[in-house]
Formats: structure tokens, sequence, C-alpha cells
């Protein structure tokens, strides 16, 4: 099981890496109307670099946790900013949290993605309201921990939580960020989503896809 895990899991990062090549300018024009412009930049580096680790260590035969750990590595040297070290961050903590040795259940979705968000509370110490991708994260957690405990399998779970996360960072207009490059420029924030928050829930969107696959 473990190896056609870990094979799911590198499909789910070569969608994500070709999604956010396809994003790279419009992330870029949301982050530069009150940040520094650079978050499609970063997401595409770390993106892609984490697809050449995840490529390097699926070729060695390991499970999905030590491709996802290896790809989270890959992101956080790569992508550079803010957003690097906290995806980095999130996919190690994902990673650390699947089995090797059995099937990914829908628990443990929940758990990895628990774990993703902790860790980017811990570095980042950002909360609900600050504008950042803790406003779709959080929202995303509990809707897939709701999903799970209802009965819904990972597939459908995850297909749901994404979509709550899409409309958390479609909210995020209305805020004013509170942390982060783009405080100093708050007022100017106004009326247009968190850069990090759209990428969190497109990702988010397309490894649901793969998912349902
Ligand atoms: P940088 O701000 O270093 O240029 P990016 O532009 O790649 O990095 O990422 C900006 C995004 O990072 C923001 O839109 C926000 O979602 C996220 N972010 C910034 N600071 C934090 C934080 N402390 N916790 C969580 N997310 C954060
Ligand atoms: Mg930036
Ligand atoms: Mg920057």
């Amino acid at each position: 099981p473990g190896q056609a895990t870990a094979e799911r899991v590198r499909q789910a990062l070569h969608a994500v890496g070709a999604l956010l090549e396809g994003a790279e300018d419009e992330l870029g024009r949301l982050d530069a109307i009150a940040g520094d412009g650079d978050h499609g930049r970063g997401m595409t580096r770390g993106s892609a670099a984490a697809v050449t680790a995840a490529d390097e260590s699926a070729g060695q035969g390991v499970g999905p946790a030590a491709v996802l750990v290896a790809a989270g590595d890959a992101w956080a040297a790569k992508a550079g900013g803010t957003s690097g070290v906290l995806w980095g961050a999130a996919l190690r903590s994902f990673g650390d949290l699947l089995p090797e040795d059995r099937e990914v259940a829908a628990g443990d979705l929940v758990a990895g993605a628990a774990a993703a968000l902790a860790a980017v509370q811990r570095l980042g110490r950002a909360e609900v309201g600050d504008k950042t991708l803790v406003d779709a994260f959080v929202p995303f957690v509990e809707e897939l921990r709701s999903g799970v405990d209802g009965g819904a399998g990972g597939a459908q779970a995850w297909d749901r939580a994404a979509k709550a996360a899409t409309s958390a960072a479609e909210r995020t207009a209305e805020l004013r960020p509170r942390t982060g490059r783009a405080r100093p420029l708050a007022e100017r924030s106004v009326g247009t989503p968190d850069p990090g928050a759209t990428s969190l829930a497109m990702v988010l969107t397309e490894v649901g896809e793969v998912l349902g696959q």
C-alpha cells in the first residue's frame, strides 16, 4: 500500500506544481497590492522543487510519508519568503502523520491537515482574522474533520473542506492584514483577498481533484 500511496502523493504534487505555474502571475499581482509581489514566484519555485524531490524519493521506493517530507524540505529550501517556510513545514508535518505500512484512511487526512495547520501557527503565530493563509486553513481543517467524523469518505470530505477554504479565502478581502509584509500597507489591501489564503485554497481544491480520481 505504501508504494501506491506514495505514487498518489507524487501525482498530487505534480498537479499542484502545474496549477501554481499557471497561477504565478495572478498570485504575484495579488501580492503586489499590499505586499512585495513575489508570492506567485515563491509558490512556483517551491512547488517545482517539491516535485523534483518527490520524483527522486519515489524512485527510491519509499512510502508516502518520506515523499512528502522530502517535498516539504525542498519547498522550504527553494521557495523563499514567509510562505515558503510555512509551506515547507506544513508538508513535512502532514507527511510525518501518514502511515507507511497501510492504506491512508480518511482519519489520517484529518490528522495530517491538523498537524500541518499546527506547524503553520507555531511558526507564524497568526490567528484567524489576521489576513493570512490561516484564515483559509482553519475552516478547511474544521470542515474536513466534521465531514470525516460524520462518516464521509476522505475524498468527499476533502472536497467540501476545500470549498470552505475557497469561500474563506474570498472573505479575507474584507480584512486588514495584522501580520506579515502586507501590514504596513494594510488599508491598501482591503478589497483584495490575501494571496497566501488564495493560493492555499487553490492547492487544496487541486489536491481534492486528485483524491477524487
Ligand atoms: P513574503 O510575504 O515573505 O513575500 P509570500 O509573498 O510568498 O512571502 O507570502 C505572503 C503570504 O504569506 C501572505 O499572503 C500570508 O497568507 C502568508 N503569511 C504571511 N505571514 C504569515 C504568518 N505569520 N502566518 C501565516 N501566514 C502568513
Ligand atoms: Mg510576498
Ligand atoms: Mg517576499
